[in-house]
């Protein structure tokens, strides 16, 4: 443990960036603590489950420790840490499979230069159990003996991947799952929903609250489940080339978002450019911005994939939740509890397990690369064969 920067004046005090991250309190309370006594760690490990708010607290974490205030959420400097261009902020996450032994090194670059603003520079280093055995050594090195004013944040949903040596170094720091009602609370008063509303962005979410707010809140998701949950409710109906005329559109659906984001990244490099002037952006950190874009890219187009395929399997699950304990208020999706009741009496239980190991697969080729098409018309004729030939044996 080092001496490290205490957080200044009325900061602790200003609960304004803490507040922004639910369902975490002994794990905010315990970087809290340890940031006001001015022993706060060089190293932190947060543990716990995807998307319960590890890589927020992680930046709120950042803005504390470089901000005047101690975390206004107001200032320039907050403000390019909520948005990702602060120059001594760095995110590091797998490229492709893992972390590599190139990603390593150049952090240990950036490490020995100068911060450029900050009084802190702040490693946020993501899916820290996906480095490769190369990386992670080199990792422990600058682990052992960083500078001071450097402190790293790593953050993974899967300890046990992670060399003990690692681990050992840090300051562990556990996440919880969000409880269903404390983001249902969260997701009224943010957002104004009603309680209706707010429970099924809950339940849609699998836990993850980002995922809640963008189903409480985007449009576009709205529509985009809308109109999967009407092709996979109809899917009997349709003939195999109406089923790849489908999969295009599942495509279009994914793609859609990606628009939006490369608008926002055209921005963050002017705003960059602005920032740095007749000087030009440091190559460095122009590459490092080039690189989270395209991750951020690819990203989202993942994400888009899985959602349309969480979509269809909240579907067939609800179909079989009904079915095996005939209670309603199990369901996901609640407002579409009559349809799914009609699906109830069409479908053998084999059938319904059959179409989610169908979907299943598709989600496992996600990690390959594959064409997103062929493989959502591959399941779409799949699922299709499996509950027409069910159809058709119900109604002989
Ligand atoms: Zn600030």
């Amino acid at each position: 443990m080092i001496q490290l920067l205490s957080v200044g004046g009325n900061a602790l005090e200003d609960n304004f960036l803490w507040s922004g991250i639910i369902g975490q309190k002994d794990a905010i309370d315990k970087i809290r603590a340890s940031l006001q006594s001015g022993e706060g760690s060089h190293a932190w490990l947060f543990v716990g489950p995807r998307g319960v708010g590890k890589r927020t607290t992680a930046k709120v974490m950042a803005a504390v420790l470089n901000c005047e205030e101690g975390g206004c959420g107001r200032c320039a400097s907050c403000s390019k840490i909520s948005r990702g261009i602060h120059p001594d902020v760095s995110l590091i996450e797998p490229e492709g499979n893992f972390i590599t032994i190139e990603q390593v090194r150049q952090l240990q670059q950036f490490i020995s230069l100068k911060n450029y603003e900050g009084r802190a520079k702040v490693f946020i280093i993501d899916e820290t159990d996906r480095f490769t055995q190369e990386a992670a050594n080199a990792l422990l090195k600058s682990l052992e003996e960083p500078p001071p004013g450097v402190v790293f944040i790593l953050i993974t949903a899967n300890l046990e991947a992670i060399l003990p040596t690692i681990v050992s170094r840090c300051r562990q720091v556990q996440f919880r799952s969000i409880a269903a009602q404390e983001m249902i609370v969260f997701l009224i008063n943010k957002y104004g929903l009603s309680y209706d509303k707010a429970s099924l962005a809950t339940k849609l979410s699998s836990g993850v609250l980002g995922t809640a707010i963008s189903f409480a809140t985007s449009a576009a998701k709205k529509e985009r489940r809308k109109k999967v949950l009407g092709i996979i409710r109809d899917i009997d109906r349709f003939d195999l080339a109406r089923l790849s005329f489908i999969a295009e559109e599942f495509l279009s659906e994914v793609k859609r978002p990606l628009d939006e984001l490369k608008v926002k990244h055209k921005k963050e490099v002017s705003e960059l450019k602005e920032q740095f002037g007749l000087k030009g952006i440091p190559s460095h950190i122009k590459k490092r911005l080039e690189q989270r874009h395209k991750r951020e890219i690819s990203r989202e187009e993942h994400q888009g994939f899985e959602e349309i395929l969480n979509i269809l399997i909240s579907w067939f699950r609800d179909i079989i939740l009904l079915k095996e304990t005939d209670r309603q208020d199990l369901l996901t999706n609640q407002d579409r509890i009559l349809e799914i009741k009609e699906r109830v009496d069409l479908l053998t239980g084999a059938d319904v397990y059959e179409c989610l190991q169908i979907i299943e697969e598709a989600k496992q080729l996600l990690r390959f690369n594959v064409n997103m098409q062929l493989t959502f018309e591959t399941m779409l004729f799949k699922i299709h064969e499996v509950v027409t030939v069910q159809n058709s044996s119900h109604f002989r």
